[in-house]
Parts: C-alpha cells; sequence; structure tokens
C-alpha cells in the first residue's frame, strides 16, 4: 500500500483543481466551501467556466472509443486500481467528509467510505453478455449491449464521497466515458478522488468538473452528452427531463421520496425503537430513503411516542470530528433555512411536540435539534413534504386499510419500512406499497447487486444490479442468417 500512496495519491495540502483530460487543472474564479459545524470557509473549490466543462466532455468524447473498445477485464483492472489507492488514503478521504459534509467522522462518514470502497471492485467484476434469442440451423438472434458514450453524472450533498464512485463505477466498466459535478456545497472529496483518477485512469476516461447548478444544466444540454444519471430532488429532476429532451439524452433520475415506516398492529414496538429510530435520524435525516413519516397503531401510540423520544434524547447532536456526536449538524444554510421554516410552521400550527422543537436561527454552525411531532394531520406540510432533515412526525392510524391508503396516497414513492411480527402478513403489506425498496422487518440496508429506483415521482430507470448496468448501455439485436 506504501508504494501506491507515492505512485497514485492524492495531495490533501494542495489547492482544489478540476480533472479535465487526465490533468489538474485550475480555473479562472473559486467558490467558498463552508464547514457546516461553524460555517466558516473550509477551502476554495474551483468554479468551472462553460469552456471548461465543453473541454472535459470533449475529452470524454476522445477518449471514448479506446476505453469503449478495452475488454471488461481491462477496465476492471483500471478501476481496481482506483479502489487500491482510495482505500489507501480512506482516512484523509474520511476527514475530509466530515469536514465538508458534517457527518460525524467516527461513525457515519467512515460508514459511508467503508461501504463505498469495497463495492468498487464487486461492482466492476459485472459483465453484460449476450442474450441469445433464438439459435437455429438457418438463424440467429442475439441481443448485444453497446455504451452510450459520454454519461454526465449530476450528484447531491448528502452522501458525496459514496456518490462519486455509485454514478462512476458502473458508467466505466460498461464501457462509457464519464464527466461529473458534484454538488457546490460538497465538492472536495470529488475533486480529491479527481487527483487520483488522474494517475490510474487513461486520459479523458473520466473527469470532474465543479462549479454552480448552472454547469449542471449545461451539461445536460450537451449534445455529445449521450446520458445524464442525475441523483438529486425532484424539482431539479424535472428541470433536468426537460433539458435533456432537447438531445434525447437516456436519463436516470434517483430523486425524492418520503417514505413510510409502518408499525403494523401486531409489532413488536419496544424492541424496534432503535432501528426505527436510526432509520429515519441518520446522516440527520439527510438521506433520500429515510423513514420521514412513522405510522403507528392507535393501541400502542403514546407508548411509542415516549419510548422514541426517550432513545431520541439520549443522541447527541454535535461537530461531526467530536467523537461523542452521533448527528451532525445539516450540510448546508440553505437546508437548515428550509427547516427553520418548517419547524415555524409546526409551532405557528400548534402541533403537538414530543421532544425538540427549538431551532436558534442564528446559530454559527447548521445545528438542528432532533425533532418528534406527535400526530399532526395528513395534510400538514411536516407530513406531506420531505424535510430532509432531523424531524420526524409519529402518526396514529386506525386500521391497515387506512395506514396503506395513507402511505401510497403520496406522489413519492422511493421506500417504505414495515414491522410486524405476522411475517406473512407484513409481506403482504410489503406487496401493496407503491415504492421501489421495501423493507420489512430491518433498516434501509440496500445490497448494492439489486436494483435501486423510486416508482412515480422519486425516479426514472433504476441504479444497480444487472437492470442499473443495463441502463447505460443501448440494445442492439443482431440477427444472422446462417
Ligand atoms: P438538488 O436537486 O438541489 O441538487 C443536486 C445536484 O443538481 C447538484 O449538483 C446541483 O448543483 C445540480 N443542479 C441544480 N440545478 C440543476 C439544473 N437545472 N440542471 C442540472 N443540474 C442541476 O438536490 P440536493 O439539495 O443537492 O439534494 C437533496 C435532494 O436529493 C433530496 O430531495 C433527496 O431526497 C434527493 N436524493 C435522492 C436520492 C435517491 O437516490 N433517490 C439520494 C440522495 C438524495
Amino acid at each position: 500500500m506504501d508504494t501506491l500512496r507515492t505512485s497514485a495519491a492524492a495531495d490533501f495540502d494542495a489547492p482544489y483543481g478540476l480533472l479535465i483530460d487526465g490533468k489538474i487543472i485550475e480555473s479562472n474564479s473559486t467558490f467558498d466551501v463552508f464547514n457546516p459545524a461553524s460555517n466558516e470557509v473550509l477551502a476554495q473549490a474551483p468554479d468551472a467556466s462553460p469552456e471548461q466543462l465543453n473541454d472535459a466532455v470533449a475529452a470524454a468524447k476522445r477518449a471514448f472509443p479506446a476505453w469503449a473498445a478495452l475488454s471488461w477485464e481491462e477496465r476492471e483492472a483500471f478501476i481496481v486500481k482506483l479502489y487500491e489507492a482510495l482505500e489507501a488514503q480512506k482516512e484523509e478521504f474520511i476527514t475530509l467528509l466530515s469536514l465538508e459534509q458534517g457527518k460525524p467522522r467516527h461513525s457515519q462518514a467512515d460508514f459511508e467510505v467503508n461501504l463505498a470502497n469495497p463495492w468498487i471492485p464487486k461492482t466492476a467484476k459485472s459483465r453484460l453478455g449476450v442474450e441469445v434469442i433464438e439459435d437455429t440451423d438457418v438463424h440467429r438472434v442475439e441481443v448485444r449491449r453497446a455504451p452510450l458514450g459520454v454519461v454526465g453524472a449530476i450528484i447531491p450533498w448528502n452522501y458525496p464521497y459514496l456518490h462519486v464512485l455509485w454514478k462512476s463505477v458502473p458508467a466505466l466498466i460498461t464501457g462509457n466515458t464519464v464527466v461529473l459535478k458534484p454538488s457546490p456545497y460538497t465538492p472536495l472529496c470529488a475533486l480529491k478522488i479527481g487527483e487520483i483518477v488522474a494517475k490510474v485512469l487513461p486520459a479523458g476516461v473520466f473527469n470532474i468538473v465543479t462549479g454552480g447548478n448552472d454547469l449542471g444544466r449545461l451539461l445536460t444540454e450537451h449534445p455529445d452528452v449521450g446520458m445524464i444519471t442525475f441523483t438529486g430532488s425532484t424539482a431539479t429532476g424535472k428541470r433536468i427531463m426537460a433539458s435533456g429532451a432537447g438531445t434525447v439524452k437516456r436519463i436516470t433520475l434517483e430523486l425524492g421520496g418520503n417514505d413510510p415506516a409502518i408499525l403494523l398492529p401486531d409489532a413488536d414496538w419496544k424492541s424496534v425503537v432503535p432501528s426505527v429510530f436510526w432509520s429515519a435520524f441518520g446522516n440527520s435525516g439527510q438521506w433520500c430513503i429515510a423513514a420521514k413519516r412513522i405510522y403507528t397503531h392507535k393501541s400502542f401510540h403514546d407508548d411509542f411516542v415516549k419510548a422514541f423520544a426517550d432513545y431520541a434524547s439520549q443522541q447527541k447532536v454535535g461537530d461531526g470530528m467530536d467523537p461523542t456526536s452521533v448527528l451532525g449538524p445539516v450540510n448546508n444554510r440553505m437546508q437548515f433555512n428550509k427547516l427553520v421554516e418548517m419547524f415555524e410552521d409546526v409551532k405557528a400550527n400548534g402541533y403537538k411536540i414530543a421532544l425538540g422543537g427549538d431551532i436558534d436561527p442564528n446559530s454559527k454552525g447548521n445545528f438542528v435539534p432532533v425533532t418528534v411531532v406527535d400526530n399532526p394531520p395528513e395534510d400538514s406540510r411536516i407530513v406531506t413534504e420531505e424535510p430532509f432533515g432531523p424531524i420526524v412526525p409519529i402518526i396514529a392510524y386506525d386500521n391497515v386499510e387506512e395506514v396503506i391508503a395513507k402511505a401510497n396516497g403520496t406522489p413519492f414513492g422511493l421506500g417504505a419500512t414495515i414491522w410486524g411480527r405476522d411475517r406473512a402478513q407484513a409481506e403482504a403489506v410489503a406487496d401493496r406499497i407503491d415504492a421501489g425498496n421495501v423493507w420489512v422487518n430491518e433498516g434501509q440496508n440496500h445490497p448494492i447487486n439489486a436494483p435501486f429506483g423510486g416508482h412515480k415521482q422519486s425516479g426514472l430507470s433504476v441504479e444497480h444490479g444487472g437492470e442499473g448496468l443495463a441502463s447505460h448501455t443501448n440494445s442492439k439485436t443482431v440477427m444472422i442468417h446462417k
């Protein structure tokens, strides 16, 4: 590993630069990146110009034919080099991730990096074979897969290390080249990954540009980009669909959610308190598949709320670099201000608050107290909107038919968790939930070789698994007369 450190290491003391055509490039202007725990400037990131974005796409287009012509095994070998170099500097990446995103270094930042890294070589081992539809003495029909060309990847700020790899590795192993744009709130891990990419992958195969939202729009509209793979809000996803239409782009959208957690009437509600808590408050509620509405049967609602609030009150919110913090600040002031507004709405409407509720709008860091709202109305903002922060409503219901209707009564359909002693009944409820990912009696552990995506306005297409891999390719039917 020491050899790798010197030959393919990122320099964590060096200024941040763009990765274009295998080179680390300066930009004419920079923007500030803030530490969410203090709102002090952490670093300056390069603000790529439209010309630099064009250079990145042109480099990816030039690199495409040679990269696509490599065998799967040759591409896998390059990607494994990237994995080994990232593993060698894991500790530096975990620290940088905690500093730029806010999540606790010792629990959630190391979880993210340790989840993402081993997945790289596993995914690089994937293959899409030729499917034989018909094979007779006179005729053969095959479905072959062809890469799309340049894939534009646009990612959010909640898992800024993991998303770089989740977006790029499936695109690369299937023979595409990549231009990635991280969120302006969390560009730093991506840029340091870029320094390693510059040393281990052929020039132009993987490019990284940072800047504001408009850079994302330009990437989406670019005529030489064949596919956009996007993770972010539903509002931005709709804009991407519209701006990709001009060039009929392939589009994968992983969007927002408002996932229900349903505790069925026979649920062992006492023992599931910690699991339900972490499925709602992991990463301070800033994850797409977080439980955002907890439905409890009326027979144990009050007892559950009390036990949940007791457990929640023991979880320390603090600076992510403090080893005693288990929840960090929210990532940015825009999100903090949205939460201030949500908290004001809860208070103005007089909803019952079981825990927390007092957010300090002048807090120096973006700290938000863990907040539990007890039984707000079904049409309240806290139930119908995705807060994307550490606040959750717990809602009482009468019967299973009613709770299924409520769970499905939303434009979103990303995930759901179902808790109940009678597994057959819990599975039957899972069958009736209109969502891309449903967990029965477990938190949101997603096997990365399974497809991941949302129904309704939570997304389009899927990532991961065979289906996700195939979405980075065109299907080509070849009919051969023998
Ligand atoms: P966002 O939509 O504001 O931004 C995401 C990315 O899109 C950023 O890189 C941003 O710069 C870029 N962007 C903004 N406007 C653009 C435009 N017009 N064209 C192209 N790119 C543009 O989302 P966010 O606030 O960074 O992330 C939070 C949201 O992401 C939440 O709604 C959450 O549920 C969702 N999310 C979904 C998943 C999933 O897998 N379904 C995972 C994580 C987060």
